[in-house]
């Protein structure tokens, strides 16, 4: 046997119980029919894999995979696939159904769902991982299509491993289905701006959030990015492009902290080379809590869930929370960040940039017809900032908090597509 269990777990509250409570609490603040909200509370379906793969020491481990759905009112479900120890069911529920609303804000016609297995991926060879991934789609084929069910990456998943998804399928159909993954490799279907795109959706978002504040720019606002990973390491580069200061950067290794500005070219190539931030020159080492606590504008955490709580949330000092991972501030520290006057950009509506392109993606792919990258960012930026401006106009209209208005306008759409379509039978 391989891949120790992990000993913590990140999740301090059960993620999908925070998912329904944010669910019931819209319900309530939007008078959304009650019936609506106990419909979507539940997922459509969920299934629980068993995944036996040959590790290269000859051993035979088994690994535990999902694959849920939420909703598919608005089109066939879409959502990542997370590599993680840490991986529950009910942490891919609340993913889920978190994606059912962020297409529905984007106003992209797709559902939510969500795939995850249990595993630390950094600790596996790429033909443990191979082997893994085949045999996960091969168990959840009959889940997964270019109508039904379309995954993408996610935490510990990347083009690689959506390429061996869409091989695996494509095998097993007889000819390649192009429709059936995102986030694949450009050579093989992927779509020009895909990998930067969750960064570049985050960064138009703060761009916006910014005018609003005064007409305030990039340029000159300091930020601290938790997590270096896909969102993070491009936000942060696309910050320092547009001439903001990243006096922060973090990861599992832990945190780096220089009040100039991080060399975040520097931080890009040395996590590229060494797979980790450790060691990283020109900065303090500090802890990741402290990255979380620092003086700054902008505080963009993009890791894992729950990163915000209510024993940290009162010592966080930034003006404004972009939300580059899903679920990384509990409903008990929005709270206390609302009190402080901290202006929260909502996952649903700061990370959207990511499956807003999948969907550039599958259209490509379903036509053959592949965009040039400008035209990819261009449609992206008219997506985001229209989710943005309606996102704002409801906080605003209302007296609500982003989050609020992100999710009322979501859960208001599932519920018209829901409502219009009726009952079955
Ligand atoms: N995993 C990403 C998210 O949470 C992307 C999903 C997708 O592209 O389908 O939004």
């Amino acid at each position: 046997m391989t891949a120790a269990a992990p000993t913590v777990t990140h999740l301090r509250e059960n993620p999908f119980e925070l998912a329904k409570q944010q669910l019931r609490s819209v319900g309530e603040a939007f008078a959304i029919d009650e019936n609506l909200v106990a419909v979507l509370s539940q997922c459509k379906k969920a299934v629980a894999v068993s995944i036996p793969t040959r590790m290269d020491d000859g051993s035979v481990h088994v690994f535990e995979g999902y694959r849920v759905t939420h909703n598919i009112a608005r089109g066939p479900s879409k959502g990542g696939i997370r590599y993680h120890p840490d991986v529950t069911l009910d942490e891919v529920r609340s993913l889920a159904m978190w994606m059912t609303w962020k297409c529905a804000l984007m106003g992209i016609p797709f559902g939510g769902a969500k795939g995850g297995v249990v595993c630390d991926p950094k600790s596996m060879s790429s033909g443990e991982l191979e082997r893994m991934t085949r045999r996960y789609t091969s168990e959840i084929i009959n889940e997964i299509g270019p109508e039904r069910d379309i995954p993408a990456p996610d935490v510990g998943t990347d083009a690689q491993v959506m390429a061996w998804i869409f091989d695996t399928y494509s095998m097993n159909k007889g000819h390649s289905v192009l429709g059936v993954v995102t986030g694949k490799p450009v050579q093989i279907g992927g779509s020009l701006g895909r990998e930067e795109a969750t960064a570049r959706g985050a960064h138009y978002c703060l761009r916006e959030a910014l005018r609003k504040l005064d007409g305030q720019r990039i340029e000159g606002t300091t930020a601290a990015i938790q997590g270096f990973g896909n969102v993070g390491s491009y936000l942060a580069k696309f910050l320092a492009e547009d001439g903001g200061t990243v006096v922060a950067v973090s990861d599992s290794s832990g945190a780096f902290h220089n009040p100039n500005g991080i060399d975040v070219a520097a931080a890009f190539a040395h996590k590229r080379d060494t797979g980790t931030l450790a060691g990283l020159g020109g900065a303090e080492p500090i802890s990741n809590e402290d990255l979380l606590l620092l003086e700054c504008d902008v505080l963009a955490p993009c890791g894992l869930e729950q990163v915000i709580h209510e024993e940290n949330a009162p010592r966080v000092k930034a003006k404004i929370v972009v939300e580059g991972a899903n679920g990384p501030t509990t409903p008990g520290a929005d709270a206390i960040l609302e009190d402080q006057g901290v202006l929260v950009l909502p996952d649903v509506l700061a990370n959207a940039g990511g499956v807003v392109v999948s969907y550039f993606e599958w259209v490509q792919g379903l036509q053959e017809y592949f965009w040039k990258e400008a035209e990819v960012n261009a449609k992206l930026n008219d997506i985001m900032t229209r989710a943005f401006h309606e996102t704002w106009n409801t906080h605003e209209e209302r007296s609500v908090s982003m989050r609020f208005a992100a999710y009322g306008l979501a859960v208001q759409r599932v519920g018209e597509a829901t409502t219009t379509r009726g009952l079955y039978p």
